[in-house]
């Protein structure tokens, strides 16, 4: 079968993507392995930039017709009962002022409904792609698991960050898994701060928690790696979601989560670190999480996946799909993307650590960070324009973490934070030290690709 564009994968990237790179003239064509719908557990919040792109491809008012709620902003509790500090998106200049939460498996198969009613586009469930039509070295379609080809001009892959496609295509990755993500619906319940995405701090990892509507609240709960999975993974998981984690989280919301915690047991998802340096080849680019993924804490995911979806449509929109036009595109996406991606990715590690570590180092940042951000409304735009991808460079995560530094230094030398006996001072600034070290490095070794290209 021949067709203009293939994407591979139906799942929110390749439902998003075929949407925005539908013009009536192409044809496209997606498969998706699955007939029904994935029963993984995967992201719900997206931010203002990636609501942008939606909304620019017609697809944000039929979605938000369909199910979900706006999400405001984030609003971090440092430690058990302590006040929340708000980061509204509201406070980036000349942003939208809302995100949009919403469950994720509804949201893809309306996208893939809307989707599959535009010009030109064939969606196809129940088709597993098992490797790619090569024509020379240039790619030139796919080949199914049934052994059924599909030739196209363009291969679009975005089968997730497990894409078998990108290691068929010697694309080098480097993975690691951090944690695993226990996935409770808390119901008929409310956030301290209706509308924001909350950040509860205190127990071993991170959890995140944000309305979806109806009076549901999905709460995210970080676990360390080694958890044990299987069904006596599932009842110790949720005994020591109840022990170690509820006590973290305030009232009425804490009830709501013991009460989904004694109805069924969580959905478990592992949260891994995927980076890669390539995302192109003659005939082919990787979009979304094919392309890498990092934490969920920084709900940077869909946001990341949607500008991938933009990038990919300004760049093809001009051009006849003939090999060199699409090739050069390719490429330009290629420097586009990683451009916006890497300052996600060293954010993303950098909070992950912070919002976590018990170290004295970690500790004196995670207090930098918050004098820093009750100090001005100025640092809470900057961090939230970050965090949101409005701000995309790595120089400005540099600044941000030099006057994060800066605050984590002076909460140390006043005794503010850690030992404060002379010893105990030298070992923190020798710490915070070490870490602000490791973070230029990863910028300068991201700017130095970046230039590269
Ligand atoms: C615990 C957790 C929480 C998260 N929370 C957030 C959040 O709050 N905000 C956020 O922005 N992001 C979040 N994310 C990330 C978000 O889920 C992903 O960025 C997003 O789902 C990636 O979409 P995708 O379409 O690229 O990949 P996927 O969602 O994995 O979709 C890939 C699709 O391709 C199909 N497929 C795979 N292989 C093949 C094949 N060989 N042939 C045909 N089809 C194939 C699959 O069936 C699937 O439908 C979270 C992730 C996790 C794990």
């Amino acid at each position: 079968m021949d067709t203009d564009i293939l994407i591979v994968g139906g799942g929110f990237t390749g439902a998003a993507l075929a949407a925005a790179l539908s013009d009536g003239r192409r044809r496209i064509t997606v498969l998706e392995a699955r007939a029904g719908k994935n029963p993984r557990f995967a992201g719900e919040l997206i931010h203002p930039t990636g609501v942008d792109v939606l909304d620019r491809y017609g697809l944000l008012a039929p979605l938000a017709a369909t199910a979900g709620t706006p999400a405001l902003g984030f609003a971090v509790v440092r430690s058990t009962g302590a006040p929340a500090t708000l980061l509204p998106y509201a406070e980036i200049p000349g942003g939208r002022p809302e995100g949009l939460a919403i469950e994720h498996h509804t949201m893809v198969a309306k996208l893939r409904q809307l989707a599959a009613a535009r010009p030109g586009i064939e969606l196809r469930t129940g088709i597993r792609v098992a490797d790619v039509v090569r024509d020379d070295a240039r790619v030139v379609g796919v080949r199914t698991e049934e052994g059924e080809v599909f030739r196209a001009r363009l291969t679009l892959t975005a089968e997730g960050r497990h894409s078998k496609l990108r290691g068929l295509l010697g694309i080098v990755e480097q993975a690691k898994l951090l944690s695993f993500t226990a996935a409770v619906l808390a119901e008929e319940t409310t956030l301290p701060h209706p509308g924001y995405g909350h950040i509860f701090l205190g127990a071993w990892g991170p959890i995140l928690a944000y309305g979806i509507g109806d009076g549901q609240v999905r709460m995210c709960l970080d676990l360390p790696a080694a958890t044990e999975g299987g069904a006596k993974g599932a009842s110790a998981v949720t005994e020591r979601l109840r022990i170690d984690y509820a006590p973290h989280v305030p009232e009425p919301l804490r009830s709501a989560m013991l009460r989904s915690l004694a109805m069924r047991p969580p959905e478990m998802a592992a949260n891994q670190a995927i980076r890669t340096k390539r995302c192109v080849a003659p005939g082919i680019a990787l979009v979304g999480e094919s392309g890498g993924c990092s934490h969920p804490l920084t709900a940077a995911g869909m946001t990341i996946c949607l500008t991938d979806v933009q990038i990919l449509a300004e760049e093809l929109a001009p051009i006849e799909l003939a090999p060199y036009a699409v090739d050069a595109a390719l490429e330009r996406y290629q420097r586009r993307r990683y451009r916006f991606v890497r300052a996600r990715e060293v954010l993303t590690d950098a909070l992950y650590e912070v919002f976590r570590g018990s170290e004295d180092s970690t500790r004196a940042i995670r207090h930098g960070i918050f004098r820093y951000w009750d100090g001005s409304q100025r640092a809470r735009a900057s961090s939230m324009a970050l965090l949101s991808g409005a701000e995309s460079g790595l120089p400005q995560f540099l600044s941000e973490y030099v006057r994060v530094v800066h605050q984590s230094v002076s909460g140390v030398v006043r005794g503010q934070v850690n030992d404060p006996s002379l010893r105990g001072r030298v070992r923190s600034l020798r710490g915070i030290s070490t870490k602000a070290l490791e973070k230029l490095s990863y910028v300068v070794d991201g700017v130095r690709e970046g230039a590269l290209r």
